[in-house]
């Protein structure tokens, strides 16, 4: 079996259900708190800005969720998608390792985000909603938003994040294609883009910005509801078609993962390629190391604390248990514009605090470094967060090297980088500068994190 290449699957093998993971572990995530009472939310706290079925999705106690035909339907365009061994990076590293990744930028939006964006838009339109609402960071999410809104007739208002908004415009480009309305963040179209932009005029704008311009849209409009791309559990579920497919990749070709590996900005494509493995490992079938990598400069896992803390800047969104580098975290302008986000997803969160997963920080000059070097050997321009996973991926391989012992390794490939293309040229240009958060500034926001027993 050693001369494959790409292992696919038949049309007929994509997953049926998405999986989910809370039954399983030995103990339950903390609930989210309303951001008023501090007591537990109950669904009807979230009925303004959710559809029910996704509601019922976020606190689910089933393990397995039927995924709807049209959504299948949709998934056909691109799923299943290819899982790689990448001989030629091996080759290049000299290494005994076998490494493995699973590829996401097959989709039309070039990611893993439609897997959760075409049921999202799938279950507003079910509803009867006409209009979403959301946030973008670098614009992947918003792209796939777009694109699934096109699928299910819903209009989309897109508020992304004013420095990305003016280092992508290809991706406002392909919003509009998609028929999507995109605003940079912070605006003057809400009162908390106004709120920021009083306080300063020049900001590059935040997620935990944008995600409060979003809410505040959708919130008061009967007609119209808000859509988030990572962090919640919904979110987290419907990306389980990952690793079900990678599961079954590797199973058909008699490999076995020791290292799995996944970029963390908010936990969807670590946890949608890892938790099925996850659950093996659980049952005791598999032992892999399971590790989170995430940018030195935006480290919430490894620098936040793991404490209650609202999901945007303004403080409208329930309080939700996550490591968190505080809920008005600005982000240096680094270039994995996914993975800048003040928190993690309380679920990640919380299998990280009971043991399971190990975390890394990574440079991003080390990132582009790994990218540029998988580029060269394997073709594909990976996006920048991922190449945090593969930059994890490199060391490992090198250690093995090193230590002639033979692992594989598994990591996802999460997206393309063909809209990032100017980030490829400052590296390469010598332009890109590694910077570690400080402690200071973590302590500093904790501060104004409210304090919740
Ligand atoms: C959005 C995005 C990320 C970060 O989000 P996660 O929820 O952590 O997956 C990472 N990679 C790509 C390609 C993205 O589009």
């Amino acid at each position: 079996m050693s001369d494959y290449t790409k292992v696919t699957l038949d049309e007929s093998e994509i997953p049926t259900q998405w999986y989910n993971i809370i039954p399983d572990l030995p103990a339950p995530p903390p609930p989210p708190l309303h951001p008023a009472t501090r007591e537990p939310i109950g669904p009807e706290d979230l009925a303004p800005l959710f559809p029910m079925d996704l509601i019922l999705q976020e606190v689910s106690q089933e393990s397995y969720i039927d995924i709807p035909g049209e959504v299948l339907d949709v998934y056909k365009l691109w799923r299943p998608t290819p899982l790689y061994r990448a001989h030629r990076l091996e080759k290049v590293l000299d290494t005994p390792a076998r490494i493995f990744y699973k590829y996401e930028g097959v989709s039309p939006a070039g990611s893993h985000k439609p897997n959760t964006s075409i049921p999202q838009a799938y279950y507003n339109a079910k509803a009867g909603v006409k209009k979403l609402t959301t946030e973008t960071g670098a614009g992947q999410w918003g792209s796939a938003l777009a694109f699934a809104c096109a699928q299910f007739g819903l209009d989309l208002e897109v508020w992304q994040v004013r420095s990305s908004y003016d280092q992508k415009p290809d991706r406002q480009r392909m919003m509009r294609i998609w028929g999507a309305e995109v605003h940079p963040s912070p605006s003057e179209n809400t009162e908390a883009g106004r709120q920021i932009l009083a306080l300063d005029p020049n900001t590059p704008g935040s997620l935990g910005i944008a995600i409060s311009e979003g809410v505040m849209r959708a919130a008061p409009d009967p007609d119209a509801k808000y859509a988030l791309g990572s962090v919640l559990n919904h979110v987290l579920l419907h990306q389980t078609v990952i690793g079900e497919e990678a599961l079954k990749q590797m199973e058909k070709v008699g490999e076995t993962p020791d290292l799995l590996i996944g970029c963390t900005g908010g936990g969807s494509n670590f946890a949608g390629l890892s938790f099925p493995f996850l659950r093996e490992k659980l049952a005791g079938k598999i032992n892999p190391t399971i590790r989170c990598v995430e940018p030195a400069s935006c480290p919430s896992l490894t620098k936040g604390e793991y404490r209650y803390d609202f999901g945007d800047t303004i403080g409208m969104t329930p309080l939700v248990k996550m490591h968190t580098l505080g809920h008005d975290f600005i982000p240096d302008p680094i270039h994995a514009g996914g993975l800048r986000y003040h928190g993690m997803a309380p679920l990640v969160s919380h299998i990280y605090e009971l043991g399971m997963l190990e975390a890394v920080a990574i440079h991003q000059n080390e990132c582009f470094s790994a990218a540029v070097k998988f580029a060269r050997s394997e073709g594909i321009v990976p996006a920048p967060e991922p190449s945090h996973a593969l930059a994890a991926a490199v060391r490992e391989a090198v250690r093995c090297r090193e230590t002639g012992e033979s692992k594989t390794i598994l990591t996802a490939l999460c997206g393309h980088g063909h809209f990032d293309l100017s980030s490829y040229e400052a590296y390469l240009n010598g332009d890109l500068v590694d910077y570690d958060y400080p402690d200071a500034k973590v302590a500093d926001a904790m501060s104004r994190v409210p304090v919740v027993d």
